[in-house]
């Protein structure tokens, strides 16, 4: 396939404003690419050169793109950039160049969606020194081929800016009307992603083998699985109840969620965050500790790694481990607060998967492998059929400066990348104050009056993340609990990813100032979940979900969530049921 015919298609898919037609348009590029290329076109569609653990990232300089502008088209780069302040985006100011350039294309030769995809990986591994013009170079060779249209999405593209706007799960849709002809097949697809974490391997192996390939994708080393998400309830009855009476009640370690996985042979272990990201840099001892304490040849296990002091059998707070996520001083670090891994799971042992055994064989299989249990231990936990030792475990943790307990059903899977109530969580409350936090996405800001004028930011709109529909629906507008730094900050990187219109994947009732992308989430405290007319929530005949009092709590945004990880419309609804119960009980 042609890039410039993909980028027809990207232009489409940018003046979209609705979900199901980005899913014809996108499933309609989709099928026309090869098998030997869709790999690559679902990458560049996505804006990224591999999936998240694979860590192969370009994000150019603005200033190295404005030279490759100038260079290929023949202007200085002092009207480049002239002309992008003007336009305020570097690609529609490439395509305008491209448009008028002075110099004849180089080549006439048209390039591929793999040629595109090859020349952006070629970028993103130059390093070293006098990698920068070698970088430049590379650009300006690509731009000076390309049509004007081209070039805006290579320009894009090479920032790291490309957004499209598409979700996982539209892409899921959108690759299941494409290959079978209707949106139906996207369960099995996204039972693929969550063991292969890679939409690229999905697609590809959708393309060259079918469904049944689709089905035989298998767990493999050193290829993250998105991780289980836990359900709530608000009482042990009702854990009791969902779990068929008996439990495995577990510690809630808040720390930093880690996939480890370990390959005995080649001394090899990676380690994954959270979002699938590679943490093992970070974390020397962890790696040491796994390749001393794991008795495996080979498994993935997962566990919550956070600060512990031994000899006071005291946690850290989070704030304290979370100061190990850090690109520099990791020594120091490892040695001012050394990690404990609580592991309370595995996934593969030895060269199979583990993750259709029942939690209870997986918790044996989890202890066997942990002998030493220094630094690699096992979650707390006990199993109960009585509620009132539930309580009583919950009370004891609680003193322990742990923020709840973990419920587990102890005949259930590992169900990857889902929030069931194979696992439940029961986290502490504060009175007057809702029991948990949500993780809300931006959605758009507002200026400022009065005193936070002269910062041009009056607070944001935030929203949900709707995992059915894959939209996002608004809960609140924050305006508390922002330093004077963080809105300096906030603003700075929202406008860099400012909207034109409202993205098409945005349901709302309420206009911010700026609309921006859909990328960053921030964690919210809130008194009170209420029903609102003015948020799209969870609405329904006219009636959303809205919060009460929120003010931010995270320090700026999480860099460990995307949009697609923050609190769901559904959790939304869940969380308002448990309040009023625990009114109604009080
Ligand atoms: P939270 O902010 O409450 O941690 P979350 O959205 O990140 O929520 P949930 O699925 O709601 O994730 O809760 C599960 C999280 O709890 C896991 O991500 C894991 O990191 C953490 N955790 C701590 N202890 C345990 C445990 N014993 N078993 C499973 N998960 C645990």
């Amino acid at each position: 396939m042609l890039f410039k015919d993909a980028a027809i298609y990207y232009e489409k898919l940018e003046g979209t404003s609705s979900r199901l037609e980005m899913i014809d348009t996108l499933s309609e590029l989709l099928s026309k690419s090869s098998s030997d290329e869709i790999k690559q076109l679902i990458y560049l569609t996505q804006g990224v050169l591999s999936p998240s653990f694979e860590g192969i990232v370009i994000g150019l300089a603005e200033s190295f793109a404005e030279q490759a502008i100038a260079a290929a088209t023949g202007y200085s780069k002092e009207s480049v950039i002239t002309a992008y302040k003007k336009a305020g985006d570097l690609g529609i100011t490439a395509e305008e160049f491209c448009a008028k350039g002075k110099l004849k294309r180089i080549s006439q030769k048209q390039f591929t969606v793999n040629d595109v995809f090859e020349s952006m990986r070629r970028i993103a591994r130059t390093s070293g020194q006098g990698s920068q013009d070698t970088k430049i170079k590379m650009l300006m060779e690509l731009l000076s081929a390309s049509s004007p249209l081209e070039a805006r999405y290579i320009t894009r593209f090479a920032l790291g800016r490309l957004r499209l706007g598409l979700g996982d799960a539209t892409i899921l849709e959108a690759l299941s009307k494409a290959f079978t002809g209707s949106r139906d097949a996207k369960p099995v697809l996204e039972n693929a992603y969550n063991i292969c974490s890679d939409l690229g391997t999905v697609g590809e192996t959708l393309s060259k083998k079918g469904i049944t390939g689709i089905e035989h994708i298998e767990v493999k080393l050193f290829s993250p699985i998105r991780p289980a998400l836990a359900e709530r309830l608000p009482t042990a009855e009702e854990i009791l109840e969902k779990t068929h009476g008996e439990c495995a009640i577990e510690s809630k370690y808040d720390g930093l969620r880690q996939q480890i996985h370990i390959d005995r042979k080649s001394k090899k272990v990676e380690i994954y965050s959270r979002n699938l990201e590679v943490l093992t840099p970070m974390f020397p001892e962890v790696v040491h500790a796994a390749l001393d304490e794991i008795s495996a040849e080979s498994a993935i296990i997962e566990g919550e790694a956070i600060g512990y002091n031994e000899s006071t059998d005291q946690f850290l707070p989070f704030q304290e481990t979370i100061q190990r996520k850090r690109k520099h001083g990791i020594d120091k670090m490892s040695r001012d607060v050394p990690l404990t891994l609580f592991s309370f799971d595995i996934m593969y042992l030895n060269g199979k998967e583990t993750m259709s055994k029942p939690y209870s064989e997986r918790r044996e299989l989890l202890e066997s492998i942990l002998e030493k249990r220094k630094m690699v231990r096992l979650s707390d936990r006990i199993i109960t059929k009585d509620p009132k030792r539930i309580d009583q475990y919950f009370n004891a943790v609680i003193e322990d400066g742990l923020e709840g307990i973990m419920a587990k059903d102890l005949n259930s899977r590992y169900v990857a990348g889902a929030r069931k109530f194979s696992w439940i969580k029961l986290k502490r409350s504060y009175k007057g104050e809702l029991s948990d936090t949500l993780d809300l996405v931006i959605l758009g800001y507002f200026l400022g009056k009065g005193l936070r004028a002269e910062f041009k930011f009056g607070g944001l709109l935030a929203g949900v993340y709707n995992s059915k529909e894959d939209t996002f629906e608004t809960i609140t507008r924050i305006g508390t609990g922002f330093s004077e730094a963080q809105m300096k900050s906030l603003k700075k990187e929202l406008d860099k990813i400012k909207a034109k219109h409202k993205p098409a994947r945005v349901n709302a009732a309420v206009e911010p100032d700026f609309w921006v992308e859909p990328k960053f989430v921030v964690t919210v405290r809130a008194d009170e979940i209420t029903r609102s007319s003015m948020h799209t929530c969870g609405v329904q005949d006219g009636l959303g979900y809205a919060l009460r009092f929120p003010r931010l709590v995270s320090d700026g945004i999480r860099e460990d969530k995307s949009a697609s990880d923050a609190t769901t419309t559904e959790e939304v609804i869940e969380m308002f049921g448990i309040q009023r119960k625990s009114k109604l009980s009080s």
